[in-house]
C-alpha cells in the first residue's frame, strides 16, 4: 500500500504533464485517475497515522499542528497546484481538492492552515508576483516552514469586502498602511500577509490594492487570538496596521488590482472550503456507520433500524453529490473553463452536507455523540465554519443566482 512518503516519490513522477494525460473527460468520471487514487490513498494514510490520533488534543488545546504542517511541506501539499517552474508540486486543482479532503478529514484545523496558505496566499501571490517579490514571498513558504497569510476582511466588513476601509498612501518610495483586518487565519504563525487595502476611496472597489507585508513589520501588531466553535487549532485575530511602513515594491499586480485579485482568491478558493467540508462530513460519516454497527438497542444493532439506515443513506448521498459537484468545479478550473457558478455550487453543497451530515451523526450515536470523547462533537463544530469563511451560504446563492441569471437573459 502506497504510504505517505511514497508520495514524495510519486509527486516527482506526478509532473503536471503526466496529471494531464491521465485526466479523463468530465462525462466519464466514473473514478479518479489513477494518479490521483494514488494521491488520495497517499494523502488518506498519511492523515490516519498522524493526523487522526492527534485532532481532538489539537482541538483541545487549541495547539497549532507545527510539526504536521512541516509534513505535509515536505510532501508538496503546501504548494499543491504551484508550478514546478516556480518550485511548487504543480499538481492540478483536482489533485488539490482531493488532498484538500483527505487532511480535512483527519483534522479539519489542519485542512484550514493548508487552504490558507495554498490558496488564498501562495495562489494569487506566485500569480501576480515579480521574480523579486516571488524570491522574498514565495520560494520560502513552498515547503511548510513559512506560511502566509489572506488579509481582506474588516470588523466593519466581511460579505462587502468592496468597502475595505484599511488605507495604503504613496510616501515617497514607502505605502503606509493604517487600519484593521479582522478575523485573519494563520495570522499568528504566518511570516507574510497579503493585504487588501484602498488607495483611491473615490473609486470604491476599483480603488482596492493588494500589498505583501512580512511578519514581523514595524507598524503592524496582532490582536488577540480568537476563542472559536470550531478549528481550535487555529490561530485567528485581527492584523493592526498603525503607519505601517512598507517598500513601495511590496504593491502585489497594479494600483487598484485588489479587488479583482481577492475575488478570483476566492473563487478558486471556494473549491478548497468544499473539499474541507467533504473530509469533514465523511470523518463524521465514517464514525457514525462504524457506531451503527457495533452498538445494539432493542436487541439489534442500530444499523439494522429503518431509521438509521434512512438516515446513513441520506448522509452518504449528499456526501457523494457534493463531492461530484466539488471535482467537476476542480476539473472545469483545470481545463481553462468558466467556473465561478460550479465553484460556489460546490462550497454551499459540500458546507450544508458537512454541517447536516456531522449534525445526524451525532444523532446516530445519542448521547455518545454529545461528549468529546466520541469525535462526532468536534466535527459538528469544525463543520459550521465552511458555511461561513470564503463567502457565507447567502453569498454563495447571490453568486450562482448572478451567473445563472447571465446564463438566461431575461428574452
Ligand atoms: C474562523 C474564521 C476564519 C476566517 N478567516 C479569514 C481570513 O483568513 N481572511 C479573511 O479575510 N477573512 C477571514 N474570515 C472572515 C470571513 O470571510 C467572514 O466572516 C465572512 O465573509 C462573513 O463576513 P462577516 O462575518 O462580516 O458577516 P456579514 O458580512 O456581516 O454577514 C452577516 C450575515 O448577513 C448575511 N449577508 C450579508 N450580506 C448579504 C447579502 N448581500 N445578501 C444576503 N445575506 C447577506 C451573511 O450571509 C451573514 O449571514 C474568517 C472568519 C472566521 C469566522
Amino acid at each position: 500500500m502506497a504510504t505517505a512518503r511514497t508520495f514524495l516519490r510519486y509527486g516527482r513522477i506526478l509532473s503536471r504533464k503526466n496529471v494531464f494525460a491521465a485526466s479523463r473527460p468530465l462525462s466519464s468520471l466514473s473514478s479518479l485517475p489513477d494518479t490521483h487514487e494514488m494521491l488520495r490513498q497517499s494523502v488518506r494514510d498519511f492523515a490516519d497515522k498522524e493526523l487522526v490520533p492527534i485532532a481532538a488534543k489539537l482541538d483541545k488545546e487549541h495547539l497549532y499542528p507545527a510539526e504536521q504542517v512541516k509534513k505535509l511541506g515536505e510532501m508538496g501539499l503546501m504548494c499543491v497546484d504551484i508550478p514546478e517552474s516556480d518550485g511548487g508540486t504543480g499538481l492540478d486543482y483536482l489533485a488539490y481538492a482531493i488532498a484538500m479532503e483527505e487532511v480535512s478529514r483527519g483534522c479539519a484545523s489542519t485542512g484550514c492552515i493548508m487552504s490558507v496558505n495554498n490558496s488564498l496566499y501562495l495562489g494569487p501571490v506566485n500569480k501576480y508576483a515579480t521574480p523579486a517579490q516571488k524570491e522574498q514571498f514565495v520560494h520560502p513558504f513552498l515547503s511548510g516552514d513559512r506560511v502566509g497569510c489572506f488579509a481582506l476582511s474588516e470588523p466593519g466588513n466581511g460579505s462587502d469586502a468592496g468597502a475595505a476601509s484599511t488605507v495604503a498612501k504613496l510616501d515617497g518610495d514607502s505605502w503606509v498602511l493604517n487600519g484593521t483586518k479582522a478575523w485573519i487565519t494563520n495570522g499568528y504563525e504566518a511570516d507574510a500577509a497579503i493585504v487588501f487595502a484602498t488607495t483611491d476611496k473615490g473609486l470604491k472597489h476599483k480603488g482596492i490594492s493588494a500589498f505583501l507585508v512580512p511578519k514581523p513589520t514595524p507598524g503592524l501588531s496582532l490582536g488577540k487570538k480568537e476563542d472559536k466553535l470550531g478549528i481550535k487549532a487555529t490561530s485567528t485575530c485581527y492584523l493592526i496596521f498603525e503607519d505601517c511602513r512598507i517598500p513601495k515594491e511590496y504593491l502585489l499586480g497594479e494600483p487598484g488590482m485588489g479587488f479583482k485579485i481577492a475575488m478570483q482568491t476566492l473563487d478558486a478558493g471556494r473549491i478548497g472550503i468544499a473539499s474541507q467540508g467533504l473530509g469533514i462530513a465523511q470523518a463524521a460519516f465514517e464514525c457514525a456507520v462504524d457506531y451503527a454497527q457495533k452498538r445494539e438497542a432493542f436487541g439489534l444493532p442500530i444499523s439494522r433500524m429503518q431509521t438509521i439506515q434512512s438516515k446513513l443513506a441520506d448522509m452518504a448521498m449528499a456526501i457523494e453529490s457534493a463531492r461530484l459537484l466539488t471535482w467537476k468545479a476542480a476539473m472545469l478550473k483545470d481545463d481553462g473553463k468558466p467556473y465561478i457558478k460550479e465553484a460556489a455550487m460546490a462550497k454551499l453543497a459540500a458546507s450544508e452536507a458537512a454541517t447536516n451530515v456531522s449534525h445526524q451523526a451525532i444523532q446516530v450515536l445519542g448521547g455518545m455523540g454529545f461528549t468529546t470523547d466520541m469525535p462526532a462533537e468536534r466535527h459538528y463544530r469544525d463543520a459550521r465554519i465552511t458555511e461561513i469563511y470564503e463567502g457565507t451560504s447567502e453569498i454563495q446563492r447571490l453568486v450562482i443566482a448572478g451567473q445563472l441569471l447571465k446564463e438566461y437573459p431575461a428574452s
